[in-house]
């Protein structure tokens, strides 16, 4: 059987990730104005901000928050949000029995339109394992300990189903506008690993 190569002997992730822009630059196969074009896009004018949106109009309108569970993709455009990277959003509902958390154990297939780009923990080989082997543990190191009376059911996200979380609106924020409400929700909290405090 061949030994697979291990991580750490490979160049760090930036440059292979130059070397293949260099390779598809090279061939023509991509223009690297419109590749700058995108990363700006998802960097800096996307953001976690859209997702907060959609969970905010859900906590507000629950005629809107049944099609977003009924049909994830199409809900998030109906506020404007779509595109790539953002087919088959699936949106998984936090309650007081079950709390979901979303992994890529294969890559980092996430819903860019709704939260920006991933972030690093979210690549992390250990992040991916670890969610599937021993997620009460892992949420516990991140921040969330959840007593174990609550479920967890892990989303394994990829390119045909991208998992959302809607999370819980938590107590005490009945007087809040919709606006007030989507300033609350965190990046965080939409994949699953954290859960939104009144602020
Ligand atoms: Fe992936």
């Amino acid at each position: 059987m061949t030994e697979l190569p291990r991580s750490e002997d490979y160049p760090s992730p930036q440059i292979r990730v130059e070397a293949l822009e260099a390779l598809l630059v090279e061939r023509g196969l991509v223009d690297p104005n419109v590749l700058d074009g995108f990363i700006n896009r998802y960097v800096n004018d996307v953001g976690p901000m859209n997702g907060a949106k959609v969970v905010a109009k859900a906590w507000v309108d629950d005629d809107y928050r049944k099609r977003l569970l009924a049909d994830g993709t199409e809900a998030c455009k109906e506020l404007g949000f779509g595109g790539p990277q953002g087919e088959h959003i699936v949106v998984v509902e936090n309650t007081p029995e079950m709390h979901n958390m979303v992994v890529c154990t294969l890559c980092s297939c996430y819903p860019w339109p709704l939260l920006g780009l991933p972030p690093n923990w979210y690549k992390d080989p250990a992040y991916r394992a670890r969610s599937v082997r021993e997620p009460r543990a892992l949420l516990k190191e991140m921040g969330l300990d959840l007593p174990d009376s609550v479920e967890i059911t892990v989303w394994d996200s990829s390119a045909e189903n991208r998992y959302f979380i809607l999370p819980m609106r938590p107590e005490g924020t009945e007087g809040l506008s919709e606006d007030e409400l989507a300033k609350l929700v965190s990046r965080d909290a939409m994949v699953g690993v954290a859960q939104v405090t009144a602020g």
